[in-house]
């Protein structure tokens, strides 16, 4: 244990805590002077990106954490001090915070699925993420972003998760990929794929999210309520990656895909899906789940590097930590279109 070299002495901190089911408070405490763990390095976070799943956090309706818990995994943030063990970091540092530690010993773990351990840890869901002044976390959570913009560096997460599913989709160039739903996490899905080469069309029932996600690189878009005709107008999907967890949507893409094509869940719901039996025979339908990402940082930031300017331009919102709650539930109920971001700290 090494005592941590940059105590506050009288300095407070705060932290926006979900309380429960629509119960967002701010707390503001001294901070403590607390010694860090070897592995562990201190934060002082900077920037929050608010996404759809904060929104289930809020409402109470995530199928999987606790309450209560210091909300926020798009995390960008300033190296305060480091444990014995993580010299590569140097505080002053930015980095961005990989959100889900899982145990690295489980079975599952050993087979290289971290992101299902059934230990998992998502900062910001299952423990304190950050909406607050400081956090701290392990060393192995953080990735440096020496060159990104730190508005741009909120985007890294969201778009790891999208280079995941497209993983897991096994996409290719030249794919023709349908993303469903154009909120944070379908335009990033929709910037991935069109960065690697994939022909994409998006469908929300926004026109403004959907004008977005042009701007990121999807094709063509169109209404949920068109889908059925999408592959009369370009030709039937290989890939569908659905961001919306909507029961009913999964459905019809499994009815639009193409034989043997491959459809992606990354959306959240409480829904079940009801899909014929039958067609994993005749027609090969497969239907896979991604959950956070593996592996996938380091090739986010440099596809957020390389597309800062166009990614920053998707925030409609910035609002202070104290104005946390007025972003959560401007997600939650879809009164925005684009991104909400909060600004923590500028030091
Ligand atoms: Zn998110
Ligand atoms: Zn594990």
């Amino acid at each position: 244990m090494a005592e941590e070299p940059h105590a506050n002495g009288g300095a407070r901190s705060r932290r926006l805590v979900t309380i429960g089911p629509g119960d967002v408070r701010l707390e503001v405490e001294a901070t403590e002077r607390r010694t860090l763990a070897a592995d562990d390095v201190r934060l002082r976070v900077l920037r929050v990106g608010i996404c759809g799943s904060d929104a289930h956090i809020l409402d109470g309706t995530h199928p999987y954490l606790g309450y209560p818990v210091v909300q926020g995994h798009e995390i960008v943030a300033r190296v305060e001090a480091v444990g014995h063990n993580s010299s590569a970091l140097h505080p002053g540092d930015v980095v961005v915070v990989e959100p889900a530690l899982a145990c690295g010993e489980c079975p599952t773990c050993r087979r290289g699925s971290t992101n299902c351990c059934p230990d998992l840890q998502v900062v910001g869901v299952h423990r304190d993420g950050g909406l607050a002044d400081a956090l701290i976390v392990p060393r192995r959570a953080t990735h440096p972003v020496a060159e990104v913009p730190i508005d741009a560096a909120v985007f890294v997460e969201p778009i790891a998760v999208a280079l995941w599913a497209l993983r897991r989709g096994r996409m290719r160039k030249g794919d023709r990929v349908l993303v469903l739903g154009a909120g944070s996490l379908g335009r990033s899905v929709v910037l991935a794929a069109a960065a690697a080469g994939a022909a994409v069309t998006v469908a929300d029932r926004s026109p403004a999210r959907r004008h977005l996600a042009a701007a990121l690189g999807a094709d063509s878009s169109l209404s949920p309520h068109d889908l059925r005709g999408v592959a009369g107008t370009r030709g039937a999907p290989d890939l569908v990656i659905d961001t919306t967890g909507s029961s009913e949507l999964i459905s019809i893409a499994a009815e639009v895909v193409r034989p043997a094509g491959l459809i992606v869940v990354v959306g959240i719901s409480e829904d079940a899906l009801d899909v014929p039996v039958a067609d994993f025979s005749r027609r090969e339908l497969a239907v896979v789940g991604a959950r956070n990402s593996v592996g996938m940082f380091p090739a986010a930031i440099d596809l957020v590097r390389s597309h800062a300017a166009a990614l920053v331009n998707t925030i409609q919102l910035r609002v202070p930590l104290e104005g946390a709650s007025d972003a959560l539930l401007a997600v939650a109920g879809r009164t925005i279109h684009g991104r909400a971001l909060v600004v923590v700290s500028d030091i």
